[in-house]
């Protein structure tokens, strides 16, 4: 694929999915060099499982962007928890240059990669963190230190809630993008919601449209808000939470 053609790809998929605002000139260029050094990174090391322009452009760009219109306006401080390959933290830099992310992961290599895909297209707002989210969580250098987190294709959302509800200011959102069992997720996850003094705010339903039209994902974004700040029993250790899920 040519650059000219992946700037075309790129348009059609966020106009097919009614994100055009963010294909900006600058954003497009940096979309271009971001799926390029990816793909090129992954033949050395295991990032993604996406091969080609087309599904990157629209399986994790235009994907993470349709969760992107529910991060608060104003400079904001974001954690991105299990951010592997820099998603959703790596697009979400892109279209908010106003707000400082924070990508954490497990393992040093995808940080060390979103450090060096940062650096490659200029993005001084994308800062790393690497180890486990329970762990961190529970570190008071890191605690309640966040307006927003996300996280996207990480853990089951019971779970997942336990690792990213610490982090969280009070009045804090988190922002959870899910695949086609996420009602089901969220019913089992009503009992996390409770104890970590959390209450839906957002269930968006969505359909991502890829590049042939017959494919169409489902997709939701929840967004929960945090009360008051987490009970110091969270989060637990991680093979409690893994055993006996809240
Ligand atoms: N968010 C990315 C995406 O949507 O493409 C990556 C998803 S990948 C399937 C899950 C990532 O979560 C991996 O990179 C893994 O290292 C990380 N991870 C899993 N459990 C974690 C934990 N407890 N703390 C930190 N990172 C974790």
């Amino acid at each position: 694929m040519t650059k000219q053609e992946f700037l075309i790809a790129c348009e059609e998929s966020f106009s097919k999915n009614g994100i055009f605002e963010y294909a900006t000139p600058e954003n497009l260029e940096n979309f271009y060099n971001l799926t390029i050094f990816m793909l090129e990174t992954n033949k050395k090391m295991n990032l993604t499982a996406l091969r080609d322009e087309n599904s990157v452009i629209s399986r994790h760009i235009t994907d993470c962007l349709l969760a992107a219109k529910h991060l608060p306006k104003g400079k904001i401080k974001v954690l991105d928890v299990g951010s592997g390959g820099g998603m959703p933290c790596l697009p979400f830099a892109i279209v908010r240059p106003d707000i400082e992310i924070t990508a954490l992961d497990a393992t040093a290599k995808k940080t060390a990669y979103i450090a060096a895909a940062a650096e490659h297209l200029g993005l001084k707002n994308v800062h790393i963190l690497t180890g486990r989210a329970e762990e961190l969580g529970a570190n008071p250098k890191h605690r309640e230190m966040f307006d927003v987190v996300c996280a996207r294709a990480v853990a089951e959302l019971r779970v997942l809630m336990e690792w990213c509800i610490p982090f969280l200011k009070k009045d804090g959102i988190f922002l959870s993008l899910k695949g086609k069992n996420a009602e089901t997720e969220l019913t089992n996850a009503a009992n996390a919601v409770k104890k970590l003094s959390c209450s839906l705010i957002l269930n968006e339903k969505q359909e991502l449209i890829e590049s042939e039209e017959s494919e169409i994902s489902e997709r939701h974004n929840f967004v929960f808000k945090k009360a008051k700040n987490t009970d110091k029993l969270y989060p637990r250790r991680n093979a409690q939470i893994m055993k006996n899920p809240l």
